[in-house]
């Protein structure tokens, strides 16, 4: 157990370091910014939506640790995805954090996320980009706050 705890931490650390889809996006129909003022973590997610898919997903923002490796795997997970498979993820993530499921079931690469629930102010850095995404995929255009 302890070894799976140290190999989530490295790709937590990994992910930080080297946020994958770390960029603005000029093509982008869907655009929206997230803001957890408890930690003060920042976060635009861009969005390239047609026809039912997410053909591209890049975000931008300052953030802690976690924040930045939660967008960044968010984005791995959720390109190339339906809204409807989008929306499923977002779901599994959501209880995973939030304690409601004990992560074995099919999490993949979320499972790293496993260890957040311990730390109830870590939940709102590790959600607040999946609830900007899901807000923007929902053509929200008012930005997300975690309070
Ligand atoms: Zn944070």
């Amino acid at each position: 157990m302890n070894d799976l705890r140290e190999l989530y931490q490295e790709v937590i650390l990994d992910h930080c370091k080297k946020p994958r889809n770390f960029h603005e996006m000029d093509e982008a129909n869907r655009r929206l910014e997230g803001y957890n003022p408890l930690c003060g973590d920042k976060v635009t997610v861009y969005l390239q939506v047609k026809d039912d898919l997410v053909q591209d997903v890049s975000f931008q923002g300052e953030g802690c640790a976690i924040s930045t490796a939660s967008a960044s795997l968010m984005t791995e997970l959720v390109k190339g995805k339906s809204l409807e498979e989008a929306e499923v993820i977002f779901r599994r993530f959501q209880d995973l954090v939030t304690g409601k499921s004990d992560g074995s079931a099919d999490m993949g690469k979320l499972a790293v996320f496993a260890g957040v629930g311990e730390f109830p102010m870590r939940v709102k850095c590790a959600t607040l980009p999946w609830h900007t995404l899901r807000a923007a995929l929902k053509q929200q255009d008012e930005a997300v706050t975690t309070e």
